[in-house]
């Protein structure tokens, strides 16, 4: 990516052949060299030069051309005025950032500087994925986030800014932390100084995050220039008074300062002081952990399927946008967890109020995003009715919460706090009345269609609008005085070129057009089959009309304006009533949820356990059930001290074996996602939940491929492998599923092993490890705090049968053979595949001694038997869906010869 402060290219210089208008679209080019530059005149934005064909390949328009520049063609492309949001959103989605230039003087003004003069264009707004604000560019259940990352002294910090919400966040972190600090965020766009760009450490922490990274000028995060820039960008003398930041947050939030004042040209909406949240205060979870636990998003991308899309039951965009916030960054301080459990209970004890909650909520709109859309210039008179019905629910809301004020069973602190915030200032007050009284119910989109001002809200209004109506009424009169007059069926239209005239079929108008001098009618445009004529009457009927019509126009201007100023003035606490309806729907959504499929509140405390009694995973159980299948529910046990010992249920880290399908990585998942919605401030899917809260959460799935970063699958696996390791404390959390599994035999099983050990002896984290090597589960002999689960299968009639339950102890065997035939795999193939087990099971007796460790000693070749890898190999080779029945028999012949029979 381009840094976009940079100075200009100075590639396209004016010379002396430009025409005024092209030197005006060079000088705004260069303003902004890498964003492809809309350039509005008149109805249309047009594109120049490389911006045309770039705009042309990726948004399907056509390429003209338009004059000569330096001798050469200019390419042209252009899209209408009134369909330009879907083309940038077409673009911003392809990765282009997109600079409108806008004409800021009405055609009439420049006139007046002579004939010659040219419209006056600036740029008004760089538009950039992090810095949207559209609701037709926006997911409205998603944040929309700018971030920007800085490294100063060692030390990491991300700044945030979402401009639909007013709100900024600062947080510094360790330099390893940075990837799951930034992929909480869920950025569109982040902000990096170009050190840090190149910088490989960096890069993978960017890399997770999902947005798209900007590269900018390095001069930018120097701590001095960045602390101005943001006090000027708050207008205050000094950041102190927002609290003590570290030199690297200072730089983070100097980015955006510097972002936002070159995008948004100088219109930069209220935005409330830096919030400071030390990443002490949440559960750290990198991306690849989010992605492996899909919590919003599954591992395709899609909302769908994730954790908060199974639990989200929210009625408001901004209900959902605190949710997904709620779900992306839980917290780890106790106290704080049970506010947010405490509001949930309090709500789900009260269904009816919930469902007044709920229903009033429906009701009401985005304010957040429409009171963005207003501070920033960018919004219309359909904004002000959102804010206007956000406002009414807010009213509503405190008196539906008027009986519950009871100081005994009265609500929970947070939602106290919130209907605190819905109490309307008397400033937001008189707003509401003046959108009640003066807003038509349904207004239009954009402020120029006027028609949004209800009559009687202002008389001068009124008195244009009859002017303009009467006049109307006057030429609806004309037409069948003048069909009278002259004998011929003539109709009155109206364009905007011509205004008002008289139309009549070309056949009527010839005796008109021969009418001399005295005839009433002056012709004015002759087309195939129409000629059309006006008359004295008819266009000073037309100029009062347009008058009127201007003025009425001009009027409902200024109102949309006063009220737009208006909210832009009181943009703090419109956007802390949007935060409390958001909060509260989001408090009830989590409330009907646990309703709905019984989930309970969990009891957090600082200790080192994890229990779980009946556990559910939320997204397995909705997809199963909606199958027509029964969930199992599981019991899980770990606890991080060395005190529990005794029989093993509750050891630091648990063995889980079990054939494949029978639930392991499920069982795993369900437990990490009950840590994720616990530490949220949500119910939990279970019987009971006990949990010492835990720091960070990391969950990895062996072999995960991943060849869009180009690195080997084993690679991988052993990057995110040696990221736990240096990372998880006796307060992490850990679910490791199938690791060591994408390399040899006894290569995975030795790092299996080894990372086993390492994470219960030093890192001693809560620990679940699946593995499909069975060797594994002798570590509950050896080490202190290790206890076996299998997830049970049974064998009835010759078939396997899954119970996914989690039970004490090793599996005794894998059951490959089984789940090979349940897939379909030819009777033959795996009767064979039987026999050969059978051989293996036995010299596996006679030769391998897994006890005698050190492990690697177990790599004697006496103990591999080698015509059975033989077979093996083949067996591995066959593609059975690809076989003819011919090349089937041949296949099972080479394996029968491969085993000597
Ligand atoms: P493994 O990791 O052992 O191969 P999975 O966890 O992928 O197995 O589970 C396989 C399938 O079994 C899941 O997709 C789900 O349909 C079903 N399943 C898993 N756990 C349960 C459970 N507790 N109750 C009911 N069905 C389950």
């Amino acid at each position: 990516m381009n840094a976009p402060l940079k100075p200009p290219p100075k590639a396209e210089t004016v010379d002396t052949g430009t025409t005024p208008v092209m030197a005006q679209f060079l000088a705004a080019k260069a303003g902004a060299p890498d964003a492809i530059l809309f350039f509005r005149m008149g109805d249309f934005y047009e594109l120049f030069f490389k911006d045309a064909e770039i705009a042309s390949a990726a948004l399907g328009i056509t390429l003209t051309k338009r004059g000569k520049h330096q001798g050469e063609d200019i390419p042209m492309a252009g899209v209408p005025v009134h369909a330009l949001e879907g083309y940038l959103a077409r673009l911003i989605r392809q990765g282009f950032k997109a600079a409108i230039c806008e004409q800021v003087e009405a055609p009439a003004e420049a006139r007046k500087r002579g004939s010659k003069a040219v419209v006056k264009r600036e740029v008004v707004r760089v538009v950039t994925p992090g810095t949207l604000t559209e609701d037709t560019l926006l997911d409205a259940r998603g944040a929309n986030r700018l971030a920007a990352v800085s490294v100063r002294k060692g030390r990491a910090a991300v700044a945030v800014v979402e401009l639909s919400a007013g709100t900024v966040d600062a947080v510094a972190c360790d330099l390893a932390d940075l990837g799951a600090t930034l992929a909480a965020f869920r950025p569109s766009e982040v902000l990096v100084p170009d050190r840090l760009f190149s910088d490989p450490e960096a890069q993978s922490a960017l890399d997770g995050c999902g947005g798209v990274v900007q590269a900018l000028a390095q001069a930018l995060a120097e701590p001095v220039g960045a602390r101005v820039r943001v006090e000027r960008l708050y207008g205050v003398a000094s950041l102190d008074g927002f609290g003590a930041f570290e030199e690297a947050e200072v730089s983070a939030l100097g980015l955006v300062a510097a972002y936002l004042e070159t995008t948004q040209a100088g219109k930069i909406p209220a935005l409330a002081p830096p919030r400071r949240s030390g990443e002490a205060g949440f559960l750290a979870i990198d991306p690849a952990t989010r992605l492996s636990l899909e919590i919003d998003r599954t591992q395709r991308g899609e909302r769908d399927g994730s954790l908060l899309a199974c639990i989200d039951r929210t009625v408001t965009s901004g209900g959902a946008r605190a949710l997904a916030e709620r779900i992306a960054r839980p917290l780890r301080d106790v106290a704080t967890i049970n506010h947010g459990l405490d509001a949930v209970e309090w709500l789900l004890e009260r269904r009816d109020l919930r469902r007044d909650l709920r229903d009033a909520l429906k009701a009401s709109a985005d304010v957040a995003r429409a009171t963005s859309r207003l501070a920033l210039g960018r919004g219309g008179p359909r904004d002000l009715a959102a804010i206007r019905s956000g406002l009414t629910t807010a009213q509503g809301l405190a008196g539906l919460f008027a009986s519950a004020r009871d100081p005994l069973t009265g609500p929970s602190a947070r939602i106290t706090a919130c209907l605190d915030s819905l109490t309307l200032t008397p400033q937001v007050d008189h707003l509401l009345a003046g959108l009640v009284d003066g807003l038509v119910d349904e207004p239009s989109h954009l402020a120029r269609d006027g028609g949004f001002v209800r009559p009687d809200h202002r008389p001068e209004l009124d008195e244009a609008r009859r002017l303009r109506d009467d006049s109307r009424r006057v030429v609806a009169d004309l037409e069948a005085r003048a069909q009278r007059e002259a004998g011929v069926p003539f109709k009155v239209r109206h364009n905007a070129v011509l205004g008002y005239f008289l139309e009549t079929t070309a056949k009527h108008a010839e005796p008109l057009m021969r009418g001399g001098p005295d005839s009433p009618f002056i012709h004015r445009q002759t087309l195939a089959n129409q000629v059309r004529f006006t008359t004295v009457e008819l266009s000073e009927l037309d100029a009062k009309i347009s008058q009127a019509g201007h003025r009425a126009l001009a009027i409902e201007g200024e109102t949309f304006e006063t009220w737009r100023r208006t909210v832009q003035e009181l943009a703090q606490p419109l956007q802390a009533v949007a935060e409390a309806l958001a909060e509260l729907d989001a408090h009830a959504a989590l409330a009907e949820w646990a309703a709905e499929v019984g989930a309970v509140r969990p009891i957090l405390d600082d200790s080192t356990g994890f229990q779980v009694e009946g556990g559910r995973h939320p997204v397995v159980e909705a997809a199963v059930k909606a199958a027509g299948d029964p969930y199992t529910p599981n019991d899980c046990a770990l606890d991080g001290s060395d005190a529990t010992t005794g029989d093993r249920a509750g050891a630091r880290l648990s063995i889980v074996t079990g054939p494949n399908m029978a639930g392991k990585s499920t069982f795993l998942r369900q437990n990490a996602l009950l840590v994720v919605l616990a530490q949220a401030g949500a119910f939990v899917p279970a019987r009971s939940m006990r949990l010492g809260v835990v720091d960070r959460l990391f969950s990895r799935v062996g072999a995960g491929d991943d060849l869009a970063r180009g690195r080997s699958t084993f690679m991988m696996e052993m990057v995110e492998t040696a990221a736990i390791l240096t990372q998880a404390t006796d307060r992490s959390f850990v679910v490791l599923d199938e690791i060591g599994r994408g390399t040899a035999t006894y290569d995975g099983l030795a790092i299996a092993w080894a990372t086993a050990e390492a994470l219960h002896d030093h890192n001693r984290a809560r620990t679940l490890f699946a593995t499909h090597y069975h060797e594994l589960a002798r570590l509950e002999d050896r080490l202190d705090h290790v206890c076996n689960l299998s997830m049970r299968a049974r064998e009835w009639n010759g078939e396997l049968v899954f119970l996914h339950e989690a039970a004490p102890g090793a599996a005794d065997r894998s059951y490959g053979v089984q789940v090979a035939k349940l897939a379909g795999v030819p009777a033959a193939v795996v009767s064979r595949a039987r026999e050969v087990l059978d051989r293996l099971e036995t010299d596996k007796a006679a030769h391998v001694r897994l006890d005698d460790l050190p492990l690697f000693a177990i790599a004697d070749p006496a103990a591999a038997p080698i015509r059975a890898s033989a077979v093996d190999e083949a067996l591995i080779g066959i593609d059975p869906d690809s076989l003819s029945p011919r090349e089937a028999l041949e296949a099972l012949y080479r394996l029968k010869g491969l085993a000597g029979r």
